[in-house]
């Protein structure tokens, strides 16, 4: 929803975005991504709902208030944003762009709307979804992160239906059937940016 096109010079680093439905394993794969491959460096998005037990503002998330989170959007703060599952989320434009400039490929973990908006933006992102083995599969996860309602599981599962259908928009697909197999094809897709 962020709609002039991107013209800043925006350095060396390559701008890699995790995408796909929730409870694929995208955080799962980020967090061991970065274990294998530490000089790349995690966006931390804003967010407009609730800290689940255990996160941290400013670490998981920054957790805005849905005034502050519009301030951030006429501020012209935002990369990205889009309204996931209810809540709104958004990539902070000014620590991705420093990052780049410095020559440090950055990550972000975001959902299939804003991945098509960066790719709008800028081109050269290198876009990879992450896809659980089945659907079957998929409300397991979900259910078993033990995170979401009955009703919460049925709208992320109805949404993952219509981000599939964007599969194509996609420069890698990574099967998240085994942790550490997915995360080893992650590891060669970023080796092979350089
Ligand atoms: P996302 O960030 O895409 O919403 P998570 O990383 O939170 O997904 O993973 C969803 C759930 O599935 C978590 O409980 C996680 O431990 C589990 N999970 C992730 N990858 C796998 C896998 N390959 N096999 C089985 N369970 C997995
Ligand atoms: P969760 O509430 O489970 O942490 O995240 C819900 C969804 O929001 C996930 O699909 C996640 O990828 C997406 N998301 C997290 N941060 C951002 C962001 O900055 N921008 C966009 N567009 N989506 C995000």
């Amino acid at each position: 929803m962020v709609e002039e096109t991107y013209s800043e010079d925006m350095g060396h680093g390559t701008l890699v975005i995790i995408s796909g439905p929730s409870g694929a394993g995208k955080g799962t794969l980020v967090d061991r991504l970065v274990a294998r491959v530490p000089e790349l460096w995690v966006s931390i998005s804003a967010a407009t709902r609730a800290p689940r037990p255990g996160e941290v503002d400013g670490e998981n998330y920054f957790f805005l208030s849905p005034e502050e989170f519009s301030r951030r959007i006429e501020a012209g703060d935002f990369l990205e944003w889009a309204e996931v599952h209810g809540n709104r989320y958004g990539t902070l434009r000014s620590a991705v762009e420093a990052k780049m400039a410095e020559g440090r490929d950055v990550i972000l973990e975001i959902d299939p709307q804003g991945a098509m908006q960066v790719k709008a933006l800028m081109p050269e992102a290198v876009l990879v979804f992450i896809v659980a083995p089945s659907m079957t599969e998929l409300e397991r996860r979900i259910r078993g992160r033990g995170a979401e309602t009955d009703e919460q599981v049925s709208v992320r599962l109805a949404t993952a239906v219509r981000e599939l259908e964007l599969v194509g928009n996609y420069d890698f697909v990574v099967e998240n059937d085994d942790v550490a197999r997915a995360t080893d094809e992650l590891v060669r897709i970023i080796k092979s940016l350089d």
